[in-house]
């Protein structure tokens, strides 16, 4: 079983494949909140604080998340989908954490279903739950877009990095990168300080910083620092091209 949030065909915004068709499918449930991120939302009333996919995350929105059940009737709802693109788009699975769901069988087996099908799977993950890949060898083929918090998340370093699942991850997949969420704030602070520690251990792993921004106006604020800051570190900027085009819109 897993809960699915929301699915779509559209661009992939962030990252090394940033500009890519691609399918998205958004699971919900994340073992991090993320407040430090600063997207405001209203739960009856009540203002709350986090990332800006907090309808993924948080289960005050699970009342309209999916459950999906069975492996079969999905993937023949996939099937539908891709034959009404015309072709096999690279497929996203983002969250909240995916990964959450990385021995559930259902996911598994959908998961396996677009690797056979030759199928490009990028995970989005936070790069915290690790995977057991002898137990389950098809996300091997996968590739990892490890978008590790750094402090400007709020969560306790502890809760936010796990050196294993992030060696394991790099080791056995097939593709991974780094991708940062920056701040100009954290820029002017602790950023390459933080993302060195980090890269002793994975000095050739690519790295990708994109700006914090839910919206396009908090994306403003901070993309020109982060472009400077990969200018002077040798780092790929990434743009959030869905929030640029579409702002707040979800879905797209
Ligand atoms: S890990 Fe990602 S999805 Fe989860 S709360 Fe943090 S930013 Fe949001």
């Amino acid at each position: 079983m897993f809960y699915l949030v929301e699915e779509f065909f559209s661009i992939q915004g962030e990252g090394k494949y940033a500009g890519t068709p691609s399918y998205f499918l958004r699971t919900g449930g994340c073992n991090l909140s993320c407040e430090g991120f600063g997207a405001s939302y209203d739960v009856n009333g009540l203002v709350k604080c986090g990332c800006d996919t907090y309808f993924a995350v948080d289960r005050a929105f699970s009342h309209s998340w999916q459950k999906i059940e069975d492996a079969q009737i999905f993937i023949s709802h996939l099937k539908m989908q891709f034959d009404a693109i015309g072709y096999l788009p690279h497929v996203v699975i983002t969250g909240g954490e995916p990964l959450l769901y990385a021995s559930e069988k259902v996911f598994y087996a959908v998961f396996s279903w677009l690797i056979d099908s030759g199928i490009h799977v990028t995970f989005e993950t936070n790069g915290v739950i690790e995977i057991d890949f002898d137990k389950f060898p098809a996300y091997k083929k996968a590739i990892f877009a490890l978008s590790v918090k750094l402090s400007n998340s709020g969560e306790l370093m502890s809760k936010r990095i796990n050196i294993n699942a992030i060696k394991k991850i790099i080791d056995n997949s097939q593709e991974s990168f780094f991708k940062f969420t920056l701040s100009k704030d954290i820029i002017e602070d602790s950023a390459y300080d933080e993302i060195s520690k980090l890269m002793i251990n994975h000095p050739n792993q690519a790295i990708y910083c994109m700006p914090v921004g839910e919206c396009k106006s908090t994306l403003e604020i901070n993309d020109k620092a982060v472009f400077y800051f990969c200018m002077k570190h040798g780092f790929n900027y990434s743009d959030r091209l869905h929030i640029r085009i579409f702002d707040t819109t979800q879905g797209v």
